[in-house]
């Protein structure tokens, strides 16, 4: 397990959702205490659904402050994380904004509004000294535009719920992820079940991803299983690392090994 690590990745932080953090983080930081740092990706939406914008809230902006001061890495998701763009016309664009997800903000736009939403998130960890090295898009939906964009800005990596990228040139990195759909009863029955398999078949994986959403805080059961799953994977010796750095450690081999 020498060189196995996990990422532990809260989507979807904004003043809005803190509320439904709070609990779960100061639980993780009580571990921390028994096995060591366990630093953490916030991946922070500028304004929320366009009703939590975070320059707004200065307890939220002293939190991010804080945890970043203590290792923790903030990443760009998104701007508003909502899908406001002119309703889809084909059956597949349906399916994947109204059916699959309502928050893909950026499936459907050009590069020139992927740029201009891109640019108002970078400006919003511009003024507040925030280091940025990481986009990942609202349900990991990304338009050809979206990409173009993305390349043209400085960020070491985007991702999907498979892989990391390294931008600007999109090269992929193994590194599967747990998540749950803890909408419904059913999807929240079977999300344990998929991720016990994902977390055997990604047993040798590199780097496993955790990925937690809000509304998985509002139920016990899903909250105790993403604290059982990491405490089980620490006691295995996966070591807790942010995605900004594992990309650092990645580049580094790799300028070794050449
Ligand atoms: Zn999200």
């Amino acid at each position: 397990m020498a060189d196995r690590h996990l990422a532990l990745v809260l989507h979807d932080v904004a003043p809005e959702t803190w509320p439904d953090y709070a609990e779960f983080v100061a639980r993780v930081d009580d571990l921390a205490r028994t096995h060591g740092p366990i630093p953490i990706t916030w991946l922070v939406v500028p304004d929320f659904h366009h009703r939590s914008d975070c320059r707004l809230d200065d307890t939220f902006l002293d939190r991010m402050h804080g945890r970043l001061a203590a290792g923790d890495e903030l990443a760009l998701h998104g701007c508003y994380h909502s899908d406001d763009a002119p309703p889809p016309r084909t059956p597949r664009d349906w399916f994947m904004r109204r059916f699959y997800t309502w928050e893909g903000e950026f499936y459907a736009l050009d590069e020139h509004q992927a740029a201009d939403r891109l640019d108002k998130g970078i400006a919003l960890f511009r003024s507040q000294a925030w280091p940025l090295t990481g986009f990942v898009a609202p349900a990991w939906l990304m338009s050809e535009g979206t990409r173009r964009a993305l390349a043209k800005r400085d960020f070491a990596y985007t991702s999907d719920p498979q892989h990391l990228y390294t931008l600007p040139d999109f090269t992929p990195l193994e590194a599967p992820g747990l998540v749950w759909s803890a909408r419904s009863a059913w999807r929240r029955g079977m999300s344990r079940l998929v991720n016990e398999t994902q977390r055997w078949r990604s047993r040798q994986a590199p780097l496993l991803r955790l990925g937690l959403h809000p509304v998985d805080m509002r139920h016990a059961s899903v909250r105790e299983y993403w604290l059982t799953t990491l405490e089980r994977l620490l006691v295995a010796g996966r070591r807790p690392i942010t995605k900004r750095d594992w990309i650092a450690r990645q580049h580094h081999r790799e300028s070794q090994a050449a």
